[in-house]
């Protein structure tokens, strides 16, 4: 049987299904990830790697160079849903899937329709004043070059930045979910952001689905492995 077949067997046979996904959801979106060839951290485009400037630390000491690089690198107004993000919304619909765990903060999966998705890193689509609290969308953001126009502090992302802690209520659903489903299918992340990747450690049901470009640390524990280009996949097996 090929992968494409064992796929949707396994999809046939699951009925509580979780996604689990990265950056790699939604390059075929266009929107780059951060660890390709053409990933944001291969690019010597800046002064400082997309790592340091994606750190607290940075953010508390160079507003200016991180507004700078978070409205040109991160921001991607104009991506729309890929088939990737439309696959997950079907399965969501015919009761399949139960929820979509995801490291990214591009809102896509929200905006394919997709309800029950539990968002790690946060959203480019929310942000607020560090001082008075208010909310700004993102095209406010960036109209505003981060700064609040009420009391001209400075409008933070809610992004969890490298050094800040993940949401502790978005990780007690998200390792409930793991826990519980009978399929975990994971797919576009290197597995190399922590403490997201180890959440995989909490699976205990019965396949465990991997996609990705790229070999992973966690492929020798998967019960399929895919390595292509998940959109395609993921539309062939729910069309
Ligand atoms: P990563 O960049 O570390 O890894 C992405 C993985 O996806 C790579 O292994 C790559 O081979 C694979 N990939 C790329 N395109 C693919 C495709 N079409 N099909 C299948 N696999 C594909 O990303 P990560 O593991 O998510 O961790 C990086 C962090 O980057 C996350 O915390 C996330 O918040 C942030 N990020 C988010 C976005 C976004 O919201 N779209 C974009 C860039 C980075």
């Amino acid at each position: 049987m090929d992968k494409i077949e064992q796929l949707k067997k396994i999809i046939e046979t699951s009925n509580d299904i979780v996604f689990f996904g990265g950056a790699g959801v939604s390059t075929e979106s266009n929107i780059p990830d951060f660890r390709s060839a053409s990933g944001l951290f291969n690019q010597n485009k800046y002064k400082y790697s997309a790592e340091e400037v994606l750190s607290s630390t940075f953010f508390n000491l160079h507003k200016t160079e991180f507004y700078d690089f978070y409205i040109k690198e991160m921001l991607h107004p104009n991506a729309k849903p890929n088939k990737a993000h439309i696959a997950l919304t079907k399965l969501e619909q015919i009761g399949k899937l139960k929820a979509i765990i995801t490291q990214n903060i591009d809102g896509l999966h929200q905006e394919a329709n997709s309800h029950q998705v539990i968002e790690l890193h946060g959203s480019v689509k929310r942000n607020y004043c560090i001082f008075c609290n208010h909310f700004y969308t993102e095209d406010e953001l960036v109209q505003y070059k981060g700064i609040c126009p009420k009391c001209h502090h400075y409008i933070k992302p809610d992004v969890v930045l490298y050094g800040e802690m993940l949401n502790q209520k978005n990780i007690e659903k998200a390792l409930n979910y793991i826990s519980h489903c009978d399929t975990l299918i994971v797919g576009g992340t290197s597995l190399s952001v922590y403490p997201a990747a180890s959440f995989i450690q909490f699976f205990k049901g019965k396949n465990l689905v991997l996609i990705n470009q790229e070999q992973t640390p966690y492929d020798k524990y998967a019960t399929l492995v895919i390595h292509d280009k998940i959109g395609e996949i993921l539309s062939k097996v729910t069309s």
